[in-house]
């Protein structure tokens, strides 16, 4: 093919000594521009793009730079296009080092494209989520808390060194994917990408697992970590502890950890976002004549003051007596519901002085002494005529 007499410093547009950033700066322009996805059909871009990332699979590796700068194209094994079959199939197909610097330039420039193999492995993932729920009180969700909490972590099996091969035996590349990890559907530059059934991703199988981790090269332990939990929270937030979940597979970041705050509801208070709702009993006689109430609140009894002639169904807000708003910071109030109790299993004498007490009120004016019993009249109008 003619591609073997190709020179690759002329196809990427560079000197012979140009450095690797000029080197990348310039393969990124040009698979731009040759990239099939902007060259629908151009046989002629197709034929460039290879040769651009053929090049730039050579240049941009120190040692067979030098090999090439040294031997020519003899230095891989003679043609050009002999050395890189796995180029024709799509991403799936690499097999050699260096197409992962390619997908790794091709993962800035399209995205998520061969974003799987971004820095590295090519069948390296990120680990999944770990989830801990955690269960809190109202007054401790008010303030804040911190406590330990125990999560399982992943170091390095030691008996197989991470390889989950048992002793003396290896990791063998999965013979169906070849060790790419996913299997190509499809035809073109762009094919679809699936997950190898075989080896489910990881490009290799193992025959004789490692006994101490069964095969899965961790080692699980415990380990106390301590959590925070800003004053606010509500029940079914969730705090997000980075790194903290599963470990990630040939090389991937691990997973986070999320822990799920659950708020226990509270006998006294109810809680609405920052406000908190609570109901008071409120005697007969204080509610007629006035007089103070004491009210807890999440930080202790403050007294309240009821002004004479307060009705039942009366609501009093606390200015800032509610819980601190995670969004805003600002404090939320506390509603102080009266219900007017009715006093019940008295006495004889005290059923007489209620007697005598309501004689009092019946001989005046109705309006002047029940404000709800006149509005119930009024509104019943000309039917009591
Ligand atoms: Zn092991
Ligand atoms: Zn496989």
């Amino acid at each position: 093919m003619a591609d073997a007499e190709l020179d690759y410093y002329e196809v990427l547009g560079v000197e012979r000594n140009a450095t690797q950033e000029e080197i990348k700066k310039n393969y990124r322009r040009m698979a731009m521009k040759y990239h099939p996805d902007r060259n629908h059909g151009d046989k002629a871009a197709e034929e460039k793009f290879k040769q651009v990332g053929e090049a730039y699979e050579i240049l941009s590796d120190p040692q067979k730079r030098a090999a090439y700068d040294r031997y020519g194209h003899s230095a891989f094994g003679g043609g050009g296009q002999g050395g890189f079959g796995g180029f024709e199939g799509g991403f799936g197909g690499f097999n050699s080092a260096g197409f992962d610097n390619i997908n790794d330039i091709f993962a800035d420039i399209f995205g998520a494209a061969g974003a799987r193999s971004r820095g590295g492995n090519r069948n390296m993932r990120r680990g999944e989520d770990l989830q801990y729920e955690i269960e809190i009180t109202l007054e401790q969700a008010a303030e804040g808390y911190e406590t330990e909490i125990q999560i399982p972590t992943w170091t390095k099996c030691d008996a197989c060194d991470g390889t989950g091969a048992k002793k003396g035996t290896k990791p063998k590349e999965c013979p169906t994917c070849h060790g790419a990890g996913t299997v190509r559907v499809g035809a073109g530059f762009f094919q679809v990408e699936q997950t190898c059934p075989t080896c489910h991703g990881k490009g290799t199988i193992i025959d004789k697992p490692c006994p101490k981790c069964h095969g899965t090269g961790w080692k699980e332990e415990r380990k106390k970590i301590e959590v925070k939990i800003p004053a606010g929270i509500d029940d079914g937030q969730k705090i997000r502890l980075s790194g903290y979940g599963y470990p990630g597979e040939n090389g991937g970041s691990p997973g986070d950890l999320y822990v799920l705050v659950n708020v226990k509801p509270n006998d006294l208070f109810e809680r609405d976002g920052p406000d908190l709702h609570i109901e008071m009993p409120l005697s007969f006689a204080k509610a007629a004549l006035g007089g103070e109430l004491e009210v807890p609140t999440l930080t202790g009894k403050i007294t309240l003051k009821i002004p004479e002639g307060t009705q039942s169904g009366k609501i009093f807000r606390l200015k800032g007596k509610g819980i601190k708003s995670l969004r805003t910071s600002a404090m939320g109030d506390l509603y102080v519901h009266t219900t007017i109790e009715t006093p019940v299993n008295l006495t004889k004498e005290q059923k007489e002085l209620l007697e005598k007490f309501d004689a009092t009120l019946t001989n005046s004016e109705v309006s002047h002494h029940a404000p709800e019993k006149k509005g119930f009249f009024d509104k019943l109008g000309d039917l009591f005529k």
